[in-house]
């Protein structure tokens, strides 16, 4: 069976399967995917995923989101799928596209030749635009005004397990965030100066240092990778230390709308945004989110749903399911499929259709400092825990 940890702040929401409340009043959230006309398959592949392990029950909003107008044939094919209302939002064009006071010939060139070195996605203008828009514009769109709380879905995503508690509900009780599933390292080449930037902004509001910005930067006798990218880096803080490019992976989040609002947060954006480095590198929102959580938040306001079976591309992570995980009377009558695997029984996952003794979550590497905050008391196998 997994080792897990004895965490005081950051328990799992629940490790059992649930008779799902479908009565309880429900938080001012919505679910919310961007997506391109063209990826109608994959992106009703997620909400079918969703819909089957979670929001049957809760009929949560969907908010499609898209840098173009919205085809006929996705808004019917969707609408067709979700079980709540779906709603269809074209997001306004000086939203995704280059800050405006900036030289966009130059601009396309430094994208061209971040292209020719072969940096991830670095070639893609549209790429850039949706890494900027995430990271800031994001969160102050008209079209999700409405809203407190959100739940991050992409195109090209398996729910695996059954989701019988609403986690916008929990995260509000317990004070919540952030929350995250998948954990990895950054791509260095993507953000050669994105730490210093942030490290110069957080000097000059002097904000104190968190737990949870300790745990995502390593004082100088880390080993591998702060070493041997210092002199890519080329940067400390005042402290000393060099951010580990462990994040949370932004494609999974469940966080609550109005941190991201805050007047820190978006200052913090509009710093960035200045330097141009959205473009000239290619800094991912994925990243700019963790080290501003990091910077701005108590620790125990993030949590990690460890209970969640999630992939996206070739990374996932599968619980092991929670003992005598028997199918509440709601999802015999939806119908739904019952292929879970009792032989895994022994952690925390309800029904899971993964394999529960395999996870791809960076555990050793990343998860491990992530959630160390939050570890009261740490096992002596620490380093190895979810390895
Ligand atoms: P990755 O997860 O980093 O590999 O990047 P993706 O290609 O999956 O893009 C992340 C999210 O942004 C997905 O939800 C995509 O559908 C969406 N996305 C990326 N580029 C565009 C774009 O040009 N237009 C729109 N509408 N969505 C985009
Ligand atoms: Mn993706």
């Amino acid at each position: 069976s997994v080792r897990r940890p004895t965490t005081e702040l950051d328990e799992p929401f629940a490790t059992t399967c649930r008779e799902p409340d479908v009565t309880a009043p429900r938080e001012n959230a919505a679910l919310v995917m961007l997506a391109r006309n063209g990826e109608l398959a994959e992106a009703k592949r997620t909400v079918e995923s969703i819909e089957r392990h979670f929001n049957r029950w809760f009929h949560y909003p969907i908010v499609f989101l898209n840098d173009e107008a919205w085809d006929d044939e996705f808004v019917t094919v969707m609408n067709a799928t979700v079980s709540g209302e779906a709603r269809f939002e074209v997001i306004p064009q000086a939203e995704w596209t280059f800050p405006a006071w900036m030289d966009v010939d130059r601009a396309r060139e430094s994208i061209a030749r971040q292209g020719r070195e072969g940096i991830l996605y670095a070639g893609m203008e549209t790429y850039h635009h949706m890494c900027r828009f995430y990271s800031g514009k994001f969160y102050t769109l008209e079209a999700l005004k409405q809203y407190s709380w959100y739940w991050r879905i992409e195109p090209d995503v398996d729910f695996h397990c059954s989701i019988t508690y609403d986690p916008f509900v929990e995260m509000a009780r317990r004070d919540k965030v952030y929350g995250y599933t998948i954990s990895l390292p950054e791509e260095p080449a993507t953000c050669p100066t994105l730490f210093r930037e942030i490290a110069d902004w957080k000097e000059q509001h002097n904000l104190r240092t968190t737990q949870l910005w300790k745990s995502m930067v390593s004082p100088s006798w880390a080993p591998w990778p702060v070493r041997s990218l210092l002199s890519w880096f080329r940067h400390r803080d005042r402290l000393g230390d060099g951010w580990s490019l462990c994040h949370y992976w932004s494609n999974f989040e469940i966080a609550n709308l109005d941190f991201f609002r805050r007047r820190d947060y978006q200052d913090l954006f509009e710093y960035l945004d200045k330097t141009g480095k959205f473009y000239t590198e290619r800094w991912g929102d994925a990243a700019v989110h963790s080290l501003a959580l990091a910077m701005l938040l108590d620790a125990h306001k993030v949590h990690h749903f460890e209970d969640f079976g999630y992939r996206h591309d070739w990374f996932f992570q599968c619980p092991a399911n929670a003992p005598g995980g028997q199918l509440p009377s709601s999802e015999l009558l939806g119908g739904g499929s019952s292929s879970w695997a009792p032989e895994r029984d022994g952690g925390i996952g309800c029904r899971c259709e993964c394999d529960g003794s395999r996870t791809v979550n960076f555990g050793r590497r990343c998860l491990n400092r992530l959630k160390k905050p939050n570890t009261a008391k740490q096992p002596p196998s620490w380093e190895t825990f979810l390895g």
